[in-house]
Parts: structure tokens; C-alpha cells; sequence
């Protein structure tokens, strides 16, 4: 966020909450002025949302307090997941992917950037995964892009696009662990924009067999660089 942006966005701000209150954003209650900074959540949906934390790709489980479980080479060192893909939280995310809920988007990366400040993943920048352009044109929007804009904003360190999507796959629902590192192979291209030695963090709404966010740490990757994850919400594959 460059100096402009934020003196510019403190009026709209305050004028915007005036005129819209914050909402939960999971039942759409208006919430105290007293609840944020904090989760946007109402209390009743807050404890319907159970936090995930850091996942290790690598062996696969959640390791509360490390953020580098298993020592080795692959490109996506950990993930941080917000909760998980189920419930009410399930639905508020389809709501921003699928039916124009992009408005849900500034929350919900405000909380997910909460979250990592909070377990101390302070990265040197920011990235997310891209959309194909015929699919960007047809949504109005990335989700993942809005979510990781927050994230950066949260974390005070710029948001870069770093990758291009280069091929348009079919959706990965319903395809076997195998048949999604297939489908997602060769589909993303780097933009070469990230100066070696940085510390990356790379932003989606679901991860689930990781397929996606392994390629995209895969074509990131340059020695010295550490790439890292950060998802709304982690989705066990069985
Ligand atoms: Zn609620
Ligand atoms: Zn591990």
C-alpha cells in the first residue's frame, strides 16, 4: 500500500462505517463498533468457526506453533490455514466465490491477516493466486487477489502479482489427489517480479490435496527464496 492509498482511504473509511456498519461475516449481524479489530465474526458464529492454524505439506498434519515442521527442499515450506472448509464457514465462502459475495472478501482477509500476526508470519511480500483472464472477466473478480490485498494491508508489506495464470484447466472438483497435480501442472507462469532472498506469501481461499499451491510455489521458486501459504480455509481430502 503505497502513502497516497492510505491518507486517501481514511475518510471513505469512516464515512463508509457510518453508513455501513460492520456485519458478521457469517450471519450478516451488525456488529458492536466495540468487536473490531478482531474477528469478523458475531459470538455465536465465532464458536461455530473453529481455527485450523500452520499445516505441514510436507507430512501432512497441523503443527500448532512451528512454522517449519519437516526440514527438506520443497518449494511450499508451511501453510497457514484460518479454519476449515466445512459449516457455515463453507458457505460464506462459496457465497464469495460463486454468488458475487465479494464484498466479504475485506473481512475475511483482515482475519486471516489477524491470525498470522498473531502466530508471527510476517513475510517480506505478498502474492496470490491468479485467475485466467476468460475466468477473471466472467467473476469480475479473483477472490483470492481481494483476500491477500487485506492480508498485505494487515501485515505492512506490499502485494505483488507474481504469477499468471497461463492455461485455463477445468475446475478441480471431483478429481483424485493424482488427477489434480495433473490438471494443475503447466497452468501458471512466473511474472519474475520477486527480487531473490524474499520471503513469500502466497494467498488462497481453499486449499485442499495443495495441488494448486504446490505448482504455484513450484514455478515461484528461486534459491534463497522461502515461499509460505496462507488460506481462508483447509479442506481434508478423504
Ligand atoms: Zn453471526
Ligand atoms: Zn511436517
Amino acid at each position: 500500500m503505497n502513502k497516497t492509498g492510505k491518507t486517501l482511504g481514511y475518510w471513505p473509511e469512516a464515512f463508509l462505517r457510518l453508513f455501513y456498519p460492520p456485519r458478521c461475516l457469517i450471519c450478516r449481524a451488525i456488529l458492536p463498533a466495540t468487536a473490531l479489530p478482531g474477528p469478523p465474526c458475531c459470538p455465536r458464529c465465532r464458536a461455530k468457526v473453529p481455527m485450523a492454524g500452520p499445516y505441514c505439506p510436507r507430512c501432512g498434519s497441523f503443527h500448532p506453533g512451528a512454522k517449519d515442521c519437516c526440514p527438506g527442499n520443497s518449494p511450499l515450506r508451511s501453510l497457514f490455514a484460518l479454519s476449515f472448509y466445512r459449516g457455515e464457514f463453507r458457505k460464506m465462502l462459496h457465497r464469495l466465490k460463486y454468488r458475487g459475495g465479494r464484498h466479504l472478501a475485506r473481512p475475511l482477509g483482515e482475519w486471516l491477516g489477524m491470525a498470522l500476526l498473531e502466530v508471527g508470519w510476517t513475510p517480506d511480500l505478498v502474492t496470490y493466486i491468479p485467475l485466467h483472464p476468460r475466468k477473471l472477466t466472467r467473476r469480475g473478480y479473483n477472490q483470492a487477489e481481494l483476500v491477500a490485498r487485506r492480508v498485505a494491508v494487515l501485515l505492512k508489506v506490499p502485494l505483488v502479482p507474481a504469477l499468471k495464470k497461463v492455461k485455463d484447466n477445468p475446475s478441480q472438483t471431483g478429481l483424485s489427489r493424482r488427477e489434480r497435480h495433473r490438471n494443475v501442472a503447466g497452468t501458471f507462469a512466473s511474472l519474475e517480479v520477486i527480487p531473490p532472498g524474499n520471503s513469500l506469501l502466497l494467498v488462497d481461499d481453499i486449499y485442499t490435496t495443495g495441488a494448486t499451491m504446490k505448482e504455484a510455489a513450484a514455478v515461484l521458486s528461486r534459491p534463497g527464496m522461502k515461499i509460505y501459504g496462507a488460506v481462508a480455509a483447509f479442506q481434508s481430502f478423504n
